[in-house]
């Protein structure tokens, strides 16, 4: 992981082997990133995406392992219990180029991932919420 601050936005190099969501908390809790959104593109070999069953409230996931790239990544920062909260999405395209996408937990870069971060000023939260299984955007806590 090498990178950069340019006013308020980060730009980080990934190399082949590093594991993107944790590279970006790491990132976060060393700069002090509380709040933020991401936006990264680059190749991977392995990942795993999820989607949230509203019916069960749960998450479900697939595992990947190929050559594909990141069409689109995207999504924000936040924090729970006084620590950063990542909450990404991924649009991936496989050697075909067909794409597919969701809740990206974990993706290990294959040649390299070039992320931007960009820090924004204040405090949003996250919160359970019971109705909808999920950690909420909260503006009070
Ligand atoms: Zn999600």
């Amino acid at each position: 992981m090498e990178y950069r601050r340019f006013s308020d936005t980060f730009i980080m190099r990934l190399n082949r082997g590093e594991e993107i969501i944790a590279s970006i908390g790491a990132l976060c809790e060393r700069e002090g990133i509380m709040l933020g959104s991401v936006s990264a593109i680059g190749a991977i070999g392995e990942a795993t995406l999820g989607y949230f069953d509203t019916n069960v409230k749960q998450y479900f996931t697939h595992q990947y392992a190929g050559i594909y790239e990141i069409a689109n990544m995207s999504g924000n920062i936040s924090t729970q219990d006084g620590k950063p909260y990542l909450h990404i999405h991924a649009v991936l395209a496989g050697e075909d180029g067909t794409a597919f996408g969701g809740h990206l937990s974990r993706a290990v870069v294959s040649a390299t991932c070039e992320v931007l971060i960009r820090v924004l000023d204040g405090h949003v939260g996250r919160s359970f919420s019971e109705e909808i299984g999920l950690n909420l955007v909260t503006f009070s806590g």
